[in-house]
C-alpha cells in the first residue's frame, strides 16, 4: 500500500468524524462553509489523516496556506525553537530580531526591486486594511477601484472591496463608501463580449473612457486594488495587456497600484509573486496565507517613500509575532531552495495532463492557471458556457469520497491549490481521480 496516496478505510464520515461534526454544528458559528465532513487529525506533506484513520490527498492546503506542506519538519523545528525562547513581545512597541530579518527578506523579494518597507498584521484581511489606510494616508485621496469577482477579506474595509459573492456582503451595509467595482479581465467570460483577438482591454479602458469622465474623479482615487490572479473568483488568469493598461492608467493619474497576493503569492504560481509573471512592480503588495505555512501572519510590502506614516498611525498587537516570523523565515527558505521549482514543475505536469480535458469532457469549459494555482471551470454546455455549479459541487464530493480534497472557487470552478510539496505521483493521482469524476458527470 502506497503511503503517499489516499487510503479510505471507513464510510465517510467515519464514526468519530460524524460525532465531531455533530458537536461542531451545535456550537460553532453557522457562517462557516463546509463542503464535506472532513475532520482532520494530523497532516504530513500533502497528506491529511482524519480522526478515523482515513488518508486524504490535500489539494487545498488549508486554502492555499500550507505552502510547505503540512508540518514540514524544518518549519515545525523553527516554530518549536522560537516558542521555547520568546512567544510574544509586541513588535508595535519593542524590537526583536526575527521581525527585522523577515521584513528585510520580504523587502528584498518585492517584485521590481527598489527600497521597500514592511508592515505586519495577522491575516489577509488585515493586510488589505493596512493597504487601504496607507493608500489614503499617502495620497490624501479617499476612493478605490476594485474588481467584480475579487475577494479581499471580510472586515469592513476589505469587504467593501470584495466583489465575490452576494452572501458575503448581504446585511452588512453600510460598507466603506467610495469603492467602484469594474469587470475583471476574465477572457473566458469577457464582460464586453470580446474574444482575445478582438480585445482592446475594454475592462481597463472603461476607467478613462467612461468612469473618470462621469462619476469617479480620477484625482480622488487613492488606489486600484487587484488580485494578479483572481482567487476566490475562480482562479482567473488575466492577459499581460490587462496589467500594461492598468499600469498606464495608474501612472497617468497618480493612482497607486495595490496587488493583493494573499492567495497568489508565496510561490503558489511557481514564482514568489504572481506579479513576476507579468513583470509588474506594484506600489503596495499584500501577502498572507502561505507566508508562514499555517501560522497567522499578514504583511504589506510598500515602496519606502509611500510607507511614511507617523508612529501610532497603524499597528496591531500580535502582528509579526516572533513565532509566526520564525515560521515565515523557514517557509521562504524552503520556497527558494526547492518549492518554487517544484510548483513550476509539478504544475506544468498537471496542466499537461489536463490539456485535452476540454476535448474529452464536455463539462470542462476551461482549464487555467499558473504553477500550482489551477482552476477547472465546469459548464453545462461548452458552447453556451452555462455555469454548472451543481456538477462542480458533485465533483468536489466525489473527489472527497475517493480521498482527494478539492474545493470550489467562484460559481462553478474547481480550484486546485495543493501544498507546493506535491509530488508528480500525487499530481497523477489527483488527475486520475478528477478524470474519473468528470467521466461520471459526462454519463449523467
Ligand atoms: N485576499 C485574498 C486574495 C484572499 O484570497 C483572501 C482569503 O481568501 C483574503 C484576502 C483574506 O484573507 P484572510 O482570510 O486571511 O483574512
Amino acid at each position: 500500500m502506497r503511503q503517499d496516496l489516499p487510503e479510505i478505510r471507513t464510510a465517510l464520515p467515519g464514526p468519530k468524524a460524524a460525532r465531531i461534526v455533530a458537536r461542531d454544528q451545535a456550537v460553532l458559528s453557522p457562517s462557516y462553509t463546509r463542503s464535506y465532513p472532513l475532520v482532520a487529525e494530523r497532516g504530513e506533506g500533502a497528506l491529511i489523516y482524519d480522526v478515523d484513520g482515513n488518508r486524504f490527498l490535500d489539494c487545498n492546503a488549508g486554502i492555499a496556506v500550507v505552502a510547505t506542506g503540512h508540518c514540514h519538519p524544518q518549519v515545525v523545528r523553527a516554530i518549536q525553537e522560537q516558542a521555547a525562547r520568546l512567544v510574544h513581545m509586541s513588535g508595535t512597541d519593542f524590537y526583536y530580531e526575527n521581525m527585522v530579518s523577515l521584513a528585510e527578506k520580504l523587502a528584498s523579494l518585492a517584485p521590481g526591486g527598489g527600497l521597500r518597507r514592511v508592515y505586519f498584521g495577522n491575516s489577509g484581511t488585515e493586510a488589505i486594511e493596512a493597504a487601504l489606510k496607507l493608500s489614503r494616508y499617502h495620497t490624501g485621496r479617499d476612493k478605490f477601484i476594485a474588481f467584480l469577482g475579487g475577494f479581499h477579506g471580510r472586515t469592513m474595509g476589505s469587504l467593501s472591496l470584495t466583489g465575490s459573492k452576494y452572501v458575503q456582503r448581504a446585511k452588512f451595509s453600510p460598507l466603506m463608501p467610495g469603492v467602484t467595482h469594474i469587470p475583471y479581465a476574465n477572457c473566458y467570460r469577457c464582460a464586453y463580449g470580446k474574444q482575445p483577438e478582438t480585445c482592446g482591454v475594454e475592462c481597463v479602458k472603461v476607467l478613462e473612457e467612461s468612469l473618470f469622465k462621469t462619476i469617479l474623479p480620477a484625482e480622488e482615487v487613492a488606489a486600484i486594488v487587484v488580485e494578479p490572479v483572481q482567487g476566490e473568483g475562480g482562479y482567473v488568469v488575466p492577459p499581460q495587456k490587462f496589467f500594461d493598461e492598468l499600469t498606464a492608467v495608474a501612472q497617468r493619474h497618480g493612482i497607486l497600484l495595490v496587488f493583493d497576493e494573499v492567495q497568489s503569492g508565496m510561490g503558489r504560481t511557481g514564482k514568489m509573486w504572481a506579479a513576476e509573471h507579468f513583470h509588474m512592480s506594484p506600489d503596495i503588495l499584500a501577502a498572507a496565507k502561505g507566508i508562514a505555512s499555517g501560522l497567522p501572519l499578514g504583511a504589506i510590502i510598500a515602496r519606502a517613500e509611500i510607507m511614511s506614516w507617523k508612529p501610532g498611525s497603524h499597528a496591531s498587537t500580535f502582528g509579526g509575532n516572533p513565532v509566526s516570523c520564525a515560521a515565515s523565515l523557514a517557509t521562504i527558505e524552503l520556497l527558494e531552495r526547492e518549492l518554487l521549482d517544484n510548483a513550476t514543475r509539478v504544475g506544468e505536469h498537471l496542466r499537461a495532463r489536463m490539456a485535452d480535458w476540454t476535448a474529452r469532457f464536455p463539462c470542462v469549459g476551461q482549464v487555467r492557471g499558473l504553477g500550482l494555482m489551477i482552476g477547472i471551470e465546469i459548464v453545462r454546455d461548452q458552447s453556451t458556457r452555462e455555469r454548472a455549479k451543481d456538477w462542480r459541487d458533485q465533483i468536489e464530493r466525489m473527489c472527497f469520497e475517493r480521498g482527494v480534497l478539492v474545493l470550489g472557487a467562484g460559481e462553478n470552478t474547481i480550484r486546485l491549490s495543493p501544498p507546493l510539496v506535491l509530488t508528480k505521483d500525487q499530481a497523477d493521482y489527483l488527475a486520475d481521480t478528477l478524470e474519473e469524476c468528470l467521466a461520471a458527470i459526462a454519463k449523467r
